[in-house]
């Protein structure tokens, strides 16, 4: 794992960085850094419309990001690859797009990030679809008993929680939603980055990631859609290269994925994420997610034993994800304790307001692990949890 730090030359700048917000956003190695400089020195061009032999070549690389998508989540068509944003801008687009009517029913858990959950209130408020939720038990794992009914047409879930590292059943989930006819949509920004995913495996409706938590550049995101689900829907946004013919009074469309990528699209981040995947893969999936449980396993144990530490989130086989409070520490002055210690973890409300609420506080602290971590970096951040808490209950 040595040389895979290696490759992230955020570390050659500042070797006394302990960074644990991964699951926020992720550092990009230098095949990630390179091939986005490449791309717009050797390479630039706009794609699809134009023939000379820059913008072929750039299309090309496009179409290949593509088909890397398809092949890292095992998406049966290039056709089923959207590339978004990011994965609020996914799911956003399946709340804008995907057959919802007045009474129909979607299923959310209380383990939802805000981008899982503000689009379908959004909608409840529009159109007046109904919200029902799956509960969470007190360690973090999903309460089985579902509520699914006749109206349910939909269940968005996340795959990995990015507060309490739960990951959720989603086969179970599937199985059930198929008895009742549901679609299902699977938030996987804090899943693609830490374990292989197989879409058709999982049965599943609808894929959503973000390039920038799986090592590659801002900007970019997939929406993986099973074909038939594309193509029942209309696009979200109209303009170039997402349409066929256009007169005065109308326009039609072009099939999935085009339909839904309106503009010129974000070809160097496209790129720039097919680098980062090759990059997760050449480490290898399972050697990653076996290394990042072996540093929450020494943070957790750690966490543990100091007093007034409580861990939210204790469910079996989390994701590499560790939020916890401390007694009358706030995890704002806390985190600015360690930041001084060149140590940066994640603080607040983790973008999961109501299920922080569920476990009773406002706010947490969150120390999240990546394939760069180490073991060193684990042992600094805990020394430095003690220490600055003691200062902070000594202060108060
Ligand atoms: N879902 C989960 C579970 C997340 O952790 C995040 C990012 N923190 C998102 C969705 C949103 O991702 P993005 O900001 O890249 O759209």
């Amino acid at each position: 794992m040595k040389q895979v730090r290696d490759a992230f030359p955020i570390f050659r700048h500042h070797p006394e960085l302990v960074y644990l917000d991964s699951a926020a956003t992720a550092h990009k190695p230098d095949a990630v850094i390179d091939a986005l400089s490449q791309f717009y020195a050797k390479d630039y061009a706009t794609v699809h419309r134009a023939i000379y032999r820059s913008s072929m070549r750039a299309t090309e690389l496009y179409h290949e990001a593509r088909e890397t998508v398809r092949r890292f989540i095992n998406a049966d068509s290039v056709d089923e690859v959207v590339f978004t944003r990011n994965t609020t801008e996914s799911i956003h687009l399946v709340s804008r797009t995907f057959d919802l009517k007045r009474g129909d029913e979607v299923l959310l858990s209380e383990l939802e990030h805000h981008s899982n959950l503000v689009p379908w209130q959004m909608l409840a408020q529009e159109k007046g679809i109904v919200l029902k939720w799956i509960k969470v038990l007190d360690n973090g794992a999903l309460d089985l008993s579902l509520p699914f009914s006749e109206k349910t047409k939909l269940v968005a879930i996340t795959h990995v929680s990015n507060v309490t590292g739960t990951v959720t059943p989603i086969q179970e989930i599937v199985r059930e939603a198929r008895r009742v006819g549901a679609a299902v949509l699977v938030d996987g920004a804090q899943a693609a980055p830490h374990m292989s995913v197989d879409v058709q495996a999982l049965d599943i409706d609808f894929y959503a990631f973000s390039g920038h938590k799986c090592y590659g550049p801002t900007g970019i995101g997939v929406l993986y859609g099973k074909r038939e689900r594309l193509m029942a829907m209309p696009p979200l946004q109209g303009g170039g290269a997402m349409v066929d013919r256009v007169d005065f009074e109308k326009s039609t469309y072009q099939e999935p994925p085009l339909r839904f990528e309106a503009g010129t699209p974000m070809v160097g981040s496209a790129i720039g994420l097919m680098a980062a995947l090759h990059f997760l893969l050449s480490v290898g999936l399972n050697r990653a997610a076996e290394w990042e449980h072996r540093l929450l396993s020494i943070a957790t144990n750690r966490l543990e034993s100091i007093d007034g530490c409580r861990i939210i989130g204790t469910a079996p086989g989390k994701g590499p994800i560790v939020t916890f409070t401390i007694d009358g520490v706030h995890p704002l002055d806390l985190a600015a304790w360690l930041d001084c210690q060149n140590i940066a973890i994640r603080t607040g409300h983790l973008c999961a307001q109501p299920l922080l609420r569920r476990f009773g506080c406002e706010a947490a602290a969150r120390a999240s692990f990546a394939v760069y971590n180490t073991e060193e970096d684990v042992e600094r951040f805990i020394q430095a949890v003690q220490k600055g808490a003691g200062e902070i209950l000594i202060s108060r």
